[in-house]
């Protein structure tokens, strides 16, 4: 295959992208600047660099050459101008909600968030004069008349935490974008590798880098990624004023180190959690599995449209509810009882008690996520040593 003319593909420029070793005495592995300020070669360019009539680097809060680098990756990965590096997901989330809404707007949201956001949406924000309109944005005709005119801002994930739901992105973009609303799209679950929003019109991709971009369980970090001039509100408000939830360059060169192996990460996650799907599918014991490779009708031409790959989680409800849910996940050996996902370790979570507890219970079982609900981050372990330990995990607990 001749590529000499072609643009670098998705894996090299997650390897390479904004990086010339010949700019830090050869080092192949960018450096991390660990410096809170900068030194200004005189006074006047420093007065010109806050003022920013001036390239150049002020103060740490905003800006570190190690996060520009991630800021770059992440911005050519997106598909999108430009994006910003914060300290974790609910920090991308946070600031980029402050810099774009005022008291008097409507905010809609789609009903199946992580629990955090739901929170700072409906407890957190709509204390400060915001209208936040919960609405089923999986169905593009609940979505096209909730998104009405003076809607400043329309906010889902797809596929949604914890119950895997797919929304069609373009269903909402259209109407968001008629109703003048900007489109925000929580891409943690799928990340770039295997699904782009903005492609199909979201006009901001939020990440919890935490996750999959980091890769191994050991930061915390957010992105939020779009126009440039949008970012640079986020930059100049949500993160220097209204949050300060800067990541640091240590955080910013592991999710750097884990984007090198993204693609290839997220093939695997999403091979060994289709085996899984399968057998849990097949299982007597499983009544119903969730998992955007399984979405049938609609929901399929919407994974067909949007994912190269269903990704690496898996949501499966016991015949026996929630004893047997719990019971199973304590039969566990292999699979590891935690929060959070996207690591190299296969988890196990219960949405109910655990990231979803800040639901309130009506709420919960209104949006499909049901007491007897477990979640699985399918790992990078051997995939017949997750499978085999789910299975005899599933016959103890039946
Ligand atoms: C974890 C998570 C968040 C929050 O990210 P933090 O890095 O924990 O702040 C937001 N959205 C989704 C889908 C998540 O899984």
């Amino acid at each position: 295959m001749d590529r000499s003319n072609a643009p670098p593909g998705f894996a090299t420029r997650a390897i390479h992208l904004g990086y010339d070793p010949a700019g830090a005495e050869g080092a192949l592995t960018p450096p991390i600047y660990m410096t809170s300020t900068y030194a200004f070669e005189s006074a006047e360019a420093g007065g010109e660099m806050v003022a920013g009539t001036r390239a150049g680097y002020v103060y740490g809060r905003t800006r570190n050459p190690t996060q520009t680098l991630l800021e770059q990756r992440m911005a050519s990965l997106e598909g999108t101008e430009a994006a910003l590096a914060l300290a974790s997901g609910m920090g991308a989330i946070t600031a980029t909600a402050w810099s774009l809404v005022e008291a008097g707007d409507r905010i809609v949201i789609d009903h199946t968030l992580y629990g955090s956001t739901y929170a700072f949406f409906t407890r957190g924000l709509a204390r400060f004069g915001v209208e936040i309109a919960v609405a089923d944005l999986a169905d593009p005709a609940a979505a096209a008349s909730a998104i009405r005119p003076g809607t400043r801002m329309v906010y889902l994930e797809t596929p949604a935490n914890p119950n895997l739901r797919v929304i069609d992105i373009a269903a909402v973009a259209a109407p968001a974008r008629a109703a003048g609303a900007t489109v925000v799209v929580d891409n943690t679950f799928a990340t770039p590798a295997l699904q782009r929003p903005a492609e199909h019109g979201a006009d901001l991709v939020v990440h919890s880098a935490t996750k999959y971009l980091g890769g191994h369980g050991d930061l915390l970090g957010g992105i939020v990624a779009g126009r440039a001039e949008t970012i640079a509100r986020i930059r100049g408000s949500g993160l220097r004023w209204m949050t300060g939830a800067t990541l640091s360059p240590l955080n910013a060169f592991l999710i750097l180190r884990g984007l090198k192996t993204l693609e290839l990460r997220m093939e695997r996650h999403s091979a060994t959690a289709a085996r899984l799907a399968a057998l849990l599918a097949g299982h007597g014991a499983v009544a119903r599995v969730a998992f955007p490779g399984l979405a049938s009708g609609a929901a399929a031409d919407v994974v067909a449209r949007q994912m190269s790959a269903p990704g690496g989680l898996v949501a499966c409800e016991l015949a026996g509810g929630l004893a047997a849910g719990l019971r199973f996940m304590n039969a566990l050996r292999l699979v590891t009882r935690a929060v959070s996902l996207g690591d190299a370790e296969t988890l196990v979570q219960h949405p109910a008690s655990m990231t979803h507890a800040s639901y309130p219970p009506e709420e919960r079982a209104r949006h499909g996520i049901t007491d007897g609900l477990v979640r699985f981050s399918v790992g990078l372990e051997t995939p017949e040593d997750i499978l085999a330990d789910v299975a005899r995990a599933l016959d103890a607990a039946a």
